[in-house]
């Protein structure tokens, strides 16, 4: 069986005490490799790496750091196909979804962070004739990175990237359900001949190795991102030690559709919302609003949609919902959906655990589930299920909509589909939320920030926001 490793101070590494977690693959419900359970030694090995390779990395010219980036982003290009079909063995998502999501974006990530290496400017301040001042924008020095399983490489690369585009060293968690491609992505970093100590990456659990890498000194500042029970436990940690950290956490995302959409295009995309990756993104639609006129061909046309869907074997090139994360995940989604049904909704479609003929007979694979007849306050539209189950409601005005779009604790995601332009900015203003798309979902530009407000997290991520949360900023003043 094989046995992932951990990667410290540029080579692959068994777990000091030789602890280790077992491996599922969800479409099959069989163990399949086995992961280090890390422990604070394994830490201690990666933070001596990260100091002694700090300076150097720091001191290194962003355009031969920014070479190295690419030439790793280039990597993760040409292993692309390999990449793909390890998240969807490991994460149990169709594999055609693995391509052109979790493969692409981990790229482009890595890429898009390599190149604002080399644009990353800082500010000044003049005071006439008196002086001026100039902020230097410093590395922290060594950072941790903690990312879940939902989307693996995309997320860890998301976090990675930043931080070592800044020069910073990183110690970097991926989720111990979905480890694989985190691996993998640690042989393409010696390939491509990343300094020893720069990057440092180290598997197990939360409790295991996640929690002394919160509490460890000499990591300066965490970014994290996971369920809000978990960040908030993070933040309470952290904040004795005056952690500098950015959480990206759960969400409730509301979709608000008004009769004067594009009915088919709005029909395919809200479909696409509130199923992709089996509804297991932090940014899915699950709780959605159709303006009463039409609310009935709206339902018909939706339910028809994810009637067609083909479940099956991830690696299938066929398949578009594949298997849920974990046998325990599983069970927490129909645990909601049988909820849902206790608290008077009714089931539109699915509603059901899947079994699949052949290899994929034990997986654990639940039909996607439309619910409708369920009010705002209820658990099931309150709490982040994090699956293939989302709610339907009718709504009659605005102020209605609105409110029933921000009653829920989470700010993390909307999005609004209606041809009244005026409407659609108006709205915006009113959404409680870090991200507000119109007439669209999940079109992502690498520079916009990204991240939530309420339980939805603290800060946010991407272009000049991450370059920043990762540098110190140092004011020197001078009088001339
Ligand atoms: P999780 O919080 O259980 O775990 C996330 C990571 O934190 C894992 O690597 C885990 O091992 C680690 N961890 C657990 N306990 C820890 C501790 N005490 N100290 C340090 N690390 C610890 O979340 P999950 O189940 O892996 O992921 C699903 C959640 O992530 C959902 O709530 C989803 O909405 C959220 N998410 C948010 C975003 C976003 O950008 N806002 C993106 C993807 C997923």
């Amino acid at each position: 069986m094989q046995k992932i490793q951990n990667y410290i101070n540029g080579e692959l590494v068994d777990p000091v005490e030789g602890e280790y977690i077992d491996n599922y693959e969800p479409a099959t419900g069989q163990i399949y490799s086995q992961i280090p359970e890390s422990k604070a030694c394994d830490l201690e090995l990666a933070v001596s790496a990260a100091e002694t390779a700090q300076k150097d990395w720091a001191e290194m010219p962003a355009e031969e750091r920014s070479n190295l980036l690419i030439r790793l982003a280039d990597a993760i290009d040409a292993a692309g196909d390999e990449l793909a079909k390890a998240e969807a063995i490991d994460n149990g998502k169709p594999i055609t979804f693995a391509k052109h999501v979790d493969a692409y974006r981990s790229a482009a990530n890595i890429r898009f962070f390599a190149n604002a290496a080399t644009q990353f400017a800082s500010e000044s301040h003049s005071m006439g004739s008196v002086g001026v001042n100039y902020t230097l924008r410093d590395p922290i020095g060594i950072v941790g990175c903690i990312s879940p399983w939902n989307l693996p490489l995309y997320l860890f690369t998301w976090k990675i990237a930043p931080a070592l585009a800044t020069g910073n060293c990183v110690i970097a968690k991926p989720s111990e359900i979905t480890p694989m491609t985190a691996y993998l992505f640690s042989k393409l970093c010696i390939q491509v001949g990343i300094p020893k100590g720069v990057l440092n990456i180290l598997h197990g659990t939360g409790p295991s190795i996640g929690g002394p890498m919160v509490e460890h000194p000499k990591i300066k500042a965490i970014s994290f991102t996971g369920g809000s029970a978990t960040g908030k436990h993070i933040a309470s940690v952290a904040a004795p030690l005056l952690k500098k950290t950015s959480l990206e956490l759960g969400g409730k995302n509301p979709t608000l559709v008004f009769a004067d959409c594009d009915f088919d295009t709005t029909v395919s995309e809200v479909a696409r919302a509130a199923f992709s990756n089996q509804g297991q993104i932090c940014l899915c639609g699950s709780r959605i609003y159709i303006e009463r006129p039409i609310y009935d061909k709206f339902k018909t046309a939706l339910v028809e949609k994810i009637e067609k869907l083909r479940i099956g074997d991830p690696l299938d090139d066929k398949t578009q919902h594949g298997a849920l994360v974990s046998k325990p995940h599983m069970e927490k989604v129909l645990s909601y959906i049988e909820l849902a049904q206790q608290e008077g909704g009714s089931v539109l479609c699915g509603g059901n655990q899947v079994e699949i003929e052949g290899r994929c007979k034990d997986g654990y694979f639940v039909a996607p589930t439309i619910i409708e007849g369920l009010p705002l306050n209820c658990r099931t539209n309150q709490e982040e299920i994090f699956g293939p189950v989302c709610t339907l409601q009718p709504f009659d005005t605005e102020e209605e909509v609105i409110k029933l779009a921000n009653g829920t604790e989470y700010g993390l995601a909307t999005s609004v589909w209606s041809n009244d332009i005026k409407r659609c900015h108006r709205l915006s203003k009113e959404l409680d939320f870090g991200i507000v798309w119109l007439n669209t979902w999940l079109l992502r530009d690498l520079r916009t920030p990204f991240g939530g407000v309420k339980s939805s997290g603290m800060g946010r991520e991407g272009g000049h926001e991450a370059m920043r949360f990762f540098t110190e900023p140092k004011n020197v003043c001078v009088k001339y």
